[in-house]
């Protein structure tokens, strides 16, 4: 295989967590895609709270798309769940069609990176079981890099996990009451 020539045949798919409560944990995700995807690898970002919409990512990785098929994004989310007016159950199934998703792309052989973004966040919100991620884990081929996104990762995945990165807040400028900025925050 191309990968395997490439990297010495020491290909060793890595579970990769960004988690804590700073900003940059899916920022870095996409920024592994971009580079895992300039090196030849086939990648998916699989968003599970975000619903599509007008987001700077979304229109880059389009272009990226467009430009050579071996990058995919697809959002499976409701929205925030925090904003209420989306009912429980509703997210409750998207985030189970989006773990259906996941798990299909993961055993399909496809992909050499996926990305499962605010996976972590499904899992706090009560969306999805921790087994279910861990039943995810299990079923990665070996070759396979996962990144696992979002705040408060459960122990059990952090435990599986090779790489877990903590972003901390220092300072958000949400704090001195600047509102979100175009291309930063979406
Ligand atoms: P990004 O997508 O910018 O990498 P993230 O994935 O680390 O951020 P999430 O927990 O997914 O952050 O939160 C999504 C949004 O909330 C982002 O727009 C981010 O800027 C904002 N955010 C992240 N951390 C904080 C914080 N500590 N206080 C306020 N807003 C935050
Ligand atoms: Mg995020």
């Amino acid at each position: 295989m191309e990968r395997e020539k490439k990297s010495g045949n020491d290909v060793h798919g890595l579970v990769i967590v960004h988690t804590g409560d700073g900003k940059g944990k899916t920022t870095a995700a996409l920024g592994l895609a971009l580079r895992a995807w300039g090196d030849g690898l086939r990648v998916l970002v699989l968003q599970f709270i975000k619903s599509g919409g007008d987001y700077g990512e979304r229109k880059g990785f389009a272009a990226l798309t467009a430009a050579d098929g071996r990058m995919e994004m697809r959002s499976c989310g409701r929205g925030f769940t925090m904003r209420g007016h989306v009912p429980p159950e509703e997210h409750r199934r998207a985030a189970k069609e989006a773990l259906a998703d996941a798990r299909a792309a993961i055993v399909s052989g496809r992909y050499d990176l996926i990305v499962l973004d605010e996976i972590n966040y499904a899992v706090k919100f009560g969306l999805l079981r921790v087994e279910d991620v861990i039943d995810l884990l299990k079923a990665r081929p070996a070759a396979l890099h996962l990144v696992l996104t979002g705040r408060d990762a459960a122990p059990e995945i952090i435990a599986r996990a090779d790489l877990v990165t903590e972003m901390r807040l220092v300072k958000h400028p949400y704090q001195a009451g600047i509102k979100a900025q175009r291309g930063i925050e979406f």
